[in-house]
Order: structure tokens, then sequence, then C-alpha cells
């Protein structure tokens, strides 16, 4: 049983690993990014709410983006542990997600941080731009999204870190080195 967080910015190769690491320990992954595209897709009212915010690399409110989380931690598959892909992203989500899991009498085990240089990330989110013609991998929103990951997200790390959950491993190389990676430093932790 293991919950599991994992943080970096765009294009460090989170929704790769989370897939893999997901299916490593038998748990589900859980995508923000996914679920909204998912419903931007569908044209549901959740996704004419969210996709503005995301085409333009903002970030979707949080008052949408935790009730989502809320509502998919609380379904019954999550209840022997997570992979977290995307969420929290913002002090007032790491409040929320403290909140549900406190009333669901559990913690997260470990935060993962994913990391790549600036020019690394950028030569994959042009790449990714090429191949899946995602609307929010323009240059202009990919250098948006850069940007508020650094001012809203990349300050969350100092505060899983005082609580001692941050494991930083290196994001860049094969994609199964980066998971023998990952993997290694949770078993390190004596958690899976
Ligand atoms: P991602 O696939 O994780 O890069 O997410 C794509 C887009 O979805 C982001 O640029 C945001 O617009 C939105 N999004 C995903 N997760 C969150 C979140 N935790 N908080 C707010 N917006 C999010």
């Amino acid at each position: 049983m293991i919950r599991l967080l994992l943080i970096g910015p765009p294009g460090a190769g989170k929704g790769t690993q989370a897939a893999l690491l997901a299916q490593h320990f038998g748990i589900p992954a859980i995508s923000t990014g996914d679920i909204f595209r998912e419903n931007v897709r569908n044209e549901t009212e959740l996704g004419l709410k969210a996709k503005s915010f995301m085409d333009r690399g903002e970030y979707v409110p949080d008052s949408l983006t935790n009730d989502l989380v809320r509502d998919r931690l609380s379904q019954d598959d999550a209840a022997a542990g997570f992979l977290l892909d995307g969420y929290p992203r913002t002090i007032d989500q790491v409040n929320e997600l403290d909140e549900m899991l406190s009333e669901q009498e559990t913690q997260l085990d470990v935060v993962v941080q994913l990391t790549a240089d600036h020019e690394e990330l950028l030569r994959r989110l042009s790449g990714r731009a090429a191949e899946q013609g995602r609307s929010d991998d323009t240059p202009d929103v990919i250098s948006r999204r850069l940007s508020v990951y650094d001012e809203q997200t990349a300050p969350l790390i100092d505060v899983y870190a005082s609580r001692s959950l941050v494991a930083k491993v290196d994001g860049l190389g094969e994609i199964s080195d980066v998971t023998a990676r990952i993997v290694e430093v949770i078993n390190a932790r004596e958690l899976s």
C-alpha cells in the first residue's frame, strides 16, 4: 500500500512515469490533467469551464480542481493506495489534500520530485506539440506553463520537504531507467 505524489515541471515526464509506476505498484494513477482533458473532449460542464484556463497555460481554479480530486479519491480503487500526478499544484490544494486524507485517516507516504533542466523541458514539450498536437503545447503557452509552475508549484516542494517526504529523482535518460530510479528511492524508504 503506497500513497505517492509525483511533482515536477511540465515536460519532466510525470505522465509517462505515473502510468508505469501505477502498473508497478498496482495502484491507480490519478492525473488531474488527463481528467480535465477527457472532460474537455466530452464537452462536459467541467470541461467547458476548464478549457479556457488550460488553453492559456493557467491553472484551473482550485475549487474545481479540489472537488474533482475529492470525488476521485473517494472511489473504491483509491482506498488501497494511489499515485497523484499533477495535483496538488498550489498551496490551497496542499491544504485541501491534507484535509481529504485526514478525513480518511491516511497521509502521503512519499513525494517524488522529478527534475529536468529548462532546455530539456522545452525540447520535450515542443516535441510533444509536434507528435500529439496538444492545444497547450504551443510556444507561448509552454513558456507560460513553465513560469506558472515556478511561481505556484515549485514552492510546494519546500512544504513537503519540511515534512521529510521529498525524494528527488533525475528525470533525464531512458524512460525505464527513470522508472527504476524512482522505484529504488521508494523501496529505500521501505514502503513497498
Ligand atoms: P498536465 O497534463 O498535468 O500538464 O495539466 C494540463 C493542464 O490542466 C494544466 O496546465 C492546467 O491548466 C490543468 N491542471 C492540471 N492539474 C491541475 C491542478 N492540480 N490545478 C490546476 N490546474 C490543473
